[in-house]
């Protein structure tokens, strides 16, 4: 018998129902959980989808445990939340070691204790047997490249006219990194390193992506990949590349690295790799951030397209899911780039400090939120 903590936190539900990841990571606390509620809430805001913020972790810490394990940690887990979750108040996915299994469970613990209902649409990113939507397990790296694409028709950034022979570095090889990596490669980008939890590998010249898996497949880490050079994880994010895609844990670039970082756009795949300090010191270099609530929505727009399904009884076409993913994330990069340059537009005129695209995104977001919470009064 353990106790392990839990935590489950709704930041806003002014725009309908809670959604937002479950994380198992020895780190979870209240804190990180309620911070990535919040980034819940302006990134569904920010892609104009119907719901609010929310967010859920178990610090545990997955790779000691074992399947039995982990089913007994998330049934007890979804028992203690009750009717805090449910399809029309709070909507679980995926998050850092959490995956279509972990959903399964959450669902099933949830049926068990909601018999003769409808309760697919409880929880997103569930196998596709279950409900899951087609498109979902790549949803977050494909949108990260559909922003990526938008994003350089939009904006000149130093000499990046394409991703078409672009390098590109890669921090995490999970299911967001090791499918951008895939797609971003798919497009002509050259992927020239990528890393995972025990390391990084480079090749100069260009990595072999479909060589990367199969290694990692095989012996559960990127590193000793044939053919590629290793070194730590704070050299692959210094290696010069056009684009750094930190697609892993938070704080991955931090006031202690920020300055050794050289490439010209940083796209945060993961929530919240820039530290506002680190963020400061890319500025001042003239590198460019391209925001979390922007680049990974992604994710959440295809599990608002599952949950959808799930409420009609449907199963959409793949060609569907990424065509309305495609619409959703150029929407969302038109709606920043667009409040960018208003704002800045306004910071000249008087003079004060020019704006960047996390704030634009930010007051995107906070503006619907704030306009919908005024339509809608505060009562009782
Ligand atoms: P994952 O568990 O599939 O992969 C995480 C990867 O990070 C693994 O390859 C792991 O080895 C690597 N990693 C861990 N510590 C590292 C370190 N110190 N240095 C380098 N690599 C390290 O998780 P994921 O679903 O790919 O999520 C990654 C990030 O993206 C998280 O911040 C998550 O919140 C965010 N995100 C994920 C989704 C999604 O749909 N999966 C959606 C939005 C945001």
């Amino acid at each position: 018998m353990r106790t392990f903590q839990g935590y489950r936190v709704l930041h806003s539900n002014i725009l309908g129902p809670g959604k937002g990841g479950i994380r198992y990571h020895p780190d979870v606390d209240r804190h990180e959980v309620m911070s990535l509620a919040a980034l819940m809430t302006w990134k569904c805001a920010l892609v104009n989808l119907p719901y609010g913020g929310a967010k859920g972790g178990v610090a545990c810490n997955t790779k000691e445990l074992s399947e039995g394990e982990l089913r007994r940690i998330t049934r007890r887990f979804v028992v203690e939340l009750g009717d805090d979750i449910g399809p029309h108040t709070d909507i679980p996915a995926p998050d850092m070691y959490t995956n279509e299994l972990t959903m399964a469970w959450v669902y099933d613990t949830y049926q068990a204790l909601h018999p003769g209902e409808n309760n697919r649409a409880v929880v997103t990113g569930k196998p596709i047997e279950l409900g899951g939507s087609l498109g979902r397990r790549e949803a977050t790296a494909r949108g990260c490249l559909f922003v990526v694409q938008r994003f350089l028709e939009r904006m000149q950034i130093g000499a990046l006219p394409s991703l078409d022979g672009a390098r590109v570095v890669v921090q995490g090889f999970g299911n967001v990194g090791a499918i951008s990596a895939q797609l971003f490669r798919e497009v002509g980008a050259r992927i020239v390193g990528v890393s995972d939890s025990t390391g990084g590998i480079v090749d100069d010249q260009v990595l072999d992506i479909e060589a990367v898996l199969a290694h990692k497949a095989a012996h559960g880490t990127v590193v000793g990949t044939p053919g590629t050079r290793t070194v730590s994880n704070e050299d692959l994010l210094s290696t010069q590349c056009d684009i750094l895609i930190p697609a892993a844990l938070g704080a991955a670039i931090n006031a202690g690295n920020a300055d050794l970082i050289r490439t010209k756009l940083v796209v945060e795949a993961a929530n919240e790799p820039v530290t506002p300090e680190a963020e400061e010191i890319l500025e001042a270099k003239g590198i460019y951030v391209l925001p979390d609530i922007l680049v990974n929505s992604g994710g959440v727009s295809v599990s608002y397209f599952e949950w959808v399904q799930n409420l009609a009884n449907e199963r959409w076409e793949l060609s569907r899911v990424n065509l309305q993913l495609s619409g959703m994330m150029s929407a969302a990069v038109d709606r920043v780039v667009d409040r960018w340059q208003e704002l800045n537009r306004s910071a000249m005129q008087d003079s004060s400090e020019p704006v960047n695209f996390r704030t634009a995104a930010l007051v995107s977001a906070i503006d619907l939120v704030a306009r919908v919470t005024l339509q809608r009064g505060v009562w009782p």
